[in-house]
């Protein structure tokens, strides 16, 4: 390719005029693909989209005086689309703009050089609509923010072209383009780690059948001292059995607990033994079968699905899960209930979450701390069984919802 190029170039037809032409139609179509994902409804909020939207024009303004070559113009293309693939993945405010610098900086290098022609304009337009023609039902606020970003994606590169080039020595290109792809790889594996709903790095299930009017609610980091015992009676109260992912050495600080909810009809499964902050990444992870073993004492059987603290996860960690012939679940709705006081704002989370098929995440414990204050919890259960119950949603176990197995013999 580039050598057909160059042989263009020496022939005379134009300065690297399908050179350019390539490169802005690659550009058009990441930076339409960016902003499309970054136009994704209920992903990020507004200030979050405003804040990118600022970051692709300084992107761009940037790379005016960043090293420029073909091969950084392909490196910078990568970039930039592999951003724009994990920024819907994330529904947090920090790591889209995180992402949202590294796809303006990607797209800002790989960008058609000055002055930008109109066809770069108009590519650009047309780019947009067809990743939004492609991937999303225009409603009136996607189209307001369409229309906004097509008019600031516009300015960027009119201003863009507007300012001059100082292009540093070579010698740097290489060290510029190194720095970005391994900042690239980085984050692309914290996404992958991190993130409940991406499948590509070890991922697990976070989603039950849609059409079956059923949800799954499901309780963390216990068993607690205080909160268990009164979840459970709740639970009981409104016919509802739960899903318990428990933590081994809360297990192990009262194993009567753990034996109360299996009796009792609840789903239990593992939730690693120390939920710490660091232990998952021990590609062996011998916290999975510590915990098996908790269970095995505490019931005299292990469970099949698993739930890693945190969401945190790498291939390895998945492939142990594998081993143990168990299946890993996260979740598809969280109420945050760990960081806040407020029993009516966690119902309404959780119930804003709640719809066919759901696995919504509750925490009954705190990080395995079996005397940590959950009664925010006690309080919202209530709410959120009545208001399943108005939206017409059965809460029902995890190994139902998902048609799996519950118990295996270890
Ligand atoms: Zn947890």
């Amino acid at each position: 390719m580039m050598a057909t190029m160059d042989r263009l170039d020496r022939a005379g037809a134009g300065p690297g005029r399908l050179w350019l032409a390539t490169r802005a139609a690659a550009t058009t179509v990441a930076i339409g693909f960016g902003l499309a994902a970054m136009s994704k409804p209920d992903t990020v909020g507004v200030g979050a989209r405003l804040l990118i939207v600022l970051a692709l024009g300084a992107g761009l303004l940037a790379a005016r005086r960043l090293p420029a070559n073909r091969t950084l113009a392909v490196v910078g293309g990568v970039v930039a689309v592999t951003a724009a693939w994990l920024l819907p993945q994330r529904d947090d405010v920090a790591a889209a703009v995180i992402l949202a610098v590294l796809f303006a900086l990607g797209a800002g290098i790989a960008v058609e050089p000055p002055p930008p022609s109109r066809s770069t304009q108009l590519g650009l337009l047309a780019g947009l609509i067809a990743m939004f023609a492609l991937r999303f039902t225009v409603s009136q606020k996607t189209l307001l923010i369409v229309v906004v970003c097509v008019v600031a994606a516009a300015t960027a590169a009119t201003v863009a072209g507007r300012f001059p080039t100082r292009r540093p020595r070579r010698g740097r290109a290489v060290v510029f383009g190194t720095v970005l792809v391994a900042t690239m790889l980085v984050f692309t594996g914290y996404v992958g780690a991190e993130t409940p709903g991406a499948t590509w790095f070890g991922g697990g299930t976070v989603h039950g059948p849609v059409d079956t009017g059923e949800v799954a609610l499901t309780f963390d980091d216990g068993p607690n001292l205080g909160a268990t015992r009164k979840i459970m009676a709740i639970l009981d109260a409104h016919d509802v059995k739960g899903t318990f992912f428990e933590v081994g050495k809360a297990i192990d600080a009262d194993p009567q607990i753990t034996r109360a909810l299996y009796d009792d009809g609840h789903l239990l499964g593992n939730h690693s033994y120390n939920h710490d902050q660091w232990r998952w990444l021990d590609p062996r992870y011998p916290e999975l079968q510590r915990t098996q073993d908790a269970f095995r004492r505490a019931i005299g059987t292990c469970p099949v699905l698993y739930r890693p603290p945190h969401g945190d996860r790498t291939p390895f960690l998945a492939q142990v899960v594998r081993d143990h012939h168990m299946r890993m679940v996260l979740w598809s709705a969280s109420a945050g209930d760990w960081a806040t006081n407020d029993s009516r704002l966690v119902a309404r989370r959780i119930l804003a979450g709640a719809h066919p098929g759901a696995i919504l995440l509750l925490h009954d414990g705190l990080d395995g701390n079996p005397s940590a204050n959950r009664d925010v919890l006690v309080k919202a259960l209530p709410l959120i069984l009545q208001g399943l119950r108005d939206k017409g949603l059965s809460a029902v176990r995890l190994d139902r919802l998902l048609g799996t197995g519950d118990y295996q013999s270890c």
